[in-house]
């Protein structure tokens, strides 16, 4: 039976820097239903230890957090993130959802900003690396912001394929590195329906093909639902846009690696929408 792992820390619930508190207050309850499905766990989280965080950032950038008070979930939110990536290479899972309290893509080496404090898929990935010997990686990133740190720690590194909807078009001379603006595609659309379809068709289009070439053994989605309507980057977008997604990275995933694909939570601060969301994400990551 393939499990779907979800990992979690009591902190994120209480405390976040996204929402300082409130946007994951209903978790783990609104996943009692999920948990019910004996193919979907909840997995507990440690904090990481500091000998991860130093492989990508600098010691003055991990006193910085710490003197953030903001940052105080960020050393269980990587220990989520490198949690649900252990158990999905080792194949205790197939596919993982990991929920955090601070965000990742906007921490590069030895800057932090945007909510975000250590960079936690990165971290995850050297772990990976050292751990597994995983070469090859896929990022999707759907988060409403550009993810600048997650762009600056790998920009130099052919084994990761960073595929990120934002604000920009652009593609890296390797054509490893990939922006499309959102901008572009989701003005011609008239209802929300049709942004939902438009975005989504973003990553099947753009970055379906891409992914297939590349042939990463991991897919990470990083997954903000900070693009939804009412939300700090509202794109017009609703569930609808998220739940495509899932299918569509499910399926490139079965195609290339195993299945193997962690969700990993990003921007967006409403515990309305988190509670709306979140438990359909996960729902498809265990139906094929
Ligand atoms: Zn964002
Ligand atoms: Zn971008």
């Amino acid at each position: 039976m393939d499990k779907i792992i979800i990992t979690y820390h009591e902190s994120f619930s209480r405390r976040s820097y996204l929402t300082h508190g409130t946007r994951l207050s209903d978790f783990p309850a609104v996943l009692s239903e999920i948990l019910s499905d004996p193919r979907f766990e909840l997995e507990f989280a440690d904090a990481i230890e500091e000998k991860w965080i130093l492989k990508v950032h600098t010691k003055d950038h991990i006193e910085g957090v710490r003197r953030d008070h903001l940052c105080s979930t960020a050393w269980y939110s990587v220990g989520s993130v490198v949690t649900s990536a252990d158990m999905v290479m080792s194949g205790k899972a197939k596919r993982a959802f990991a929920l955090i309290g601070a965000g990742g893509h906007h921490a590069g080496r030895n800057y932090f900003w945007g909510y975000c404090c250590f960079n936690d898929v990165v971290i995850a990935i050297n772990y990976l690396r050292e751990c597994y010997g995983v070469e090859r990686f896929a990022i999707v990133d759907t988060d409403a912001h550009h993810g600048d740190g997650t762009r600056e720690l790998v920009r130099d590194d052919p084994g990761v394929l960073h595929c990120c909807i934002c604000s920009t078009n652009y593609s890296s001379k390797d054509g490893t590195k990939i922006d499309i603006s959102a901008f572009d595609v989701l003005a011609q659309a008239r209802d929300t329906p049709s942004r939902n379809q438009a975005y989504a068709q973003i990553v099947r289009q753009n970055f379906v093909p891409l992914i297939k070439d590349f042939c990463p053994q991991l897919i990470f989605w990083y997954f903000g639902f900070d693009t939804h309507q009412g939300d700090y980057g509202d794109l017009g977008l609703t569930h609808g846009a998220y739940i495509e997604i899932a299918k569509i990275l499910c399926k490139v995933a079965d195609e290339v690696c195993n299945g193997r694909l962690e969700v990993v939570l990003g921007g967006g601060s409403r515990r309305d929408l988190a509670n709306i969301v979140i438990p359909p994400v996960i729902k498809i990551l265990g139906n094929s």
